[in-house]
């Protein structure tokens, strides 16, 4: 199929949930993806904070060939190594202590869910539960991850949702405080919106949450799917406030593209037990593998701490920019995700990046967001800053 033969028959057989770019993806090599005319693109979009390790990685393909040949599927009925491998991991690099392997972030959030109405139920002896959740959150398309996703527009068509779940405003700890009564088990958020448009949490808003959740016995639930693994240049952002959550959603970058998420939990969370919860394929040898592999790499290439210093010097050139142009009202977000807000829609300049071979993309709110993969350099950086200028002038 030649590149327009591949557009048409898409959009002649897709379900129309997508509004596509006029491209058709064909291969990428480190933080650059190809189109199948050949021509380049430098990515800091990284199809939505996955591909933390960009295109091609060699330890990471090579990691994925062995396990292919090896061993694709078995059920969570068996052990096999590659998952136990995966949790002794990811429990080690994010401090918690059980997890759940499922095969993305809004499965990953209908697990964090079902954790805290069951460790409720357990500790009541009843139904009944209420989560609180944030404006302008982001936890995915599912019923139950929709329901605690603070977006009028994506929940509309499909109210009534889950009763029970009430938002708060973001970084406004009395808000919180006036949604809490005797029902509720859990406050969920993500430590730096991304959907929403690169909000951080302030320190007060974290701290005060673990106290509150503390004083009340409701568990915390941090959303890391896209801040997580490594992205703020913290393996995982609530570190940076020095709090630790008692449960945690990650996914995205923690396959490096292969389909997967977990959640995870403190002992005391733990409360899901054999028939409450399970998933044919999550935790399967495979997509294990590949976790396996994205966190050797991050421990080999210390790409938090790449995240972290690649991402300072992000924030200087973006800050520049805003001081250069006047259509950027606010510049946002920490390490390798962050946000320029202008004053007026930024589809246009989006598209002028395109053409010019530099893939950015949107958030809520006239935002453009940046999130390469975290293995960018100074380099990358500079030349994503002089295609944006010019797609900014026009
Ligand atoms: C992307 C995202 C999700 C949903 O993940 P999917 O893999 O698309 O289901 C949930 N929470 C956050 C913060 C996300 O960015």
């Amino acid at each position: 199929m030649n590149t327009q033969q591949i557009m048409t028959t898409g959009e002649e057989f897709f379900l129309h949930t997508y509004n596509r770019f006029p491209v058709v993806l064909d291969h990428g090599e480190g933080v650059r993806l190809f189109d199948t005319d050949g021509k380049s693109y430098l990515d800091f979009f990284a199809g939505i904070a996955v591909s933390a390790l960009g295109y091609g990685h060699p330890a990471y393909t090579k990691a994925l060939q062995e396990q292919a040949e090896k061993l694709i599927h078995v059920s969570n009925l068996f052990y096999n190594e590659p998952a136990v491998k995966a949790a002794e991991k990811l429990c080690r690099l994010s401090g918690m202590e059980k997890v759940f392997f499922c095969n993305s972030g809004t499965e990953a959030i209908e697990g964090v869910m079902k954790t805290a109405l069951k460790y409720a139920y357990t500790r009541d002896g009843r139904t009944g539960h209420e989560i609180i959740a944030m404006k302008h959150s982001f936890h995915g398309r599912s019923l139950g991850a929709l329901s605690v996703t603070g977006n009028d527009h994506y929940q509309e068509p499909f109210r009534p949702l889950i009763s029970g779940i009430r938002f708060a405003d973001y970084n406004d700890l009395e808000s919180v405080k006036a949604l809490i009564n005797e029902n509720t088990c859990a406050i969920i958020l993500e430590p730096v919106q991304g959907e929403g448009g690169i909000f951080e949490a302030t320190e007060e808003f974290m701290t005060g949450i673990r106290a509150l959740c503390d004083e009340k016995d409701i568990l915390m639930i941090c959303d890391e799917i896209q801040c997580g693994m490594g992205r703020t240049g913290y393996m995982f952002a609530c570190e940076k406030y020095g709090v630790k959550p008692d449960v945690m959603a990650v996914a995205k970058a923690l396959g490096g593209g292969l389909p997967i998420g977990a959640f995870l939990t403190n002992e005391k969370a733990a409360a899901l037990v054999p028939g409450d919860h399970g998933s044919t394929y999550g935790g399967n040898p495979f997509a294990c593998a590949a976790a396996c592999a994205v966190m050797d790499a991050f421990e080999k290439e210390n790409l938090a701490e790449n995240a972290a210093k690649v991402g300072a010097y992000m924030y200087e050139k973006l800050e520049a920019l805003k001081e250069k142009y006047g259509v950027i009202t606010a510049h946002r977000g920490i390490g390798l995700i962050q946000g320029l807000e202008f004053s007026v829609p930024v589809s246009d300049i989006i598209n002028r990046a395109l053409k010019a071979g530099l893939i950015i993309i949107s958030a809520e709110g006239n935002v453009i967001r940046f999130v390469p993969p975290l293995i960018v350099t100074e380099a990358d950086i500079d030349e994503m800053i002089s295609i944006l200028a010019e797609a900014i002038e026009g």
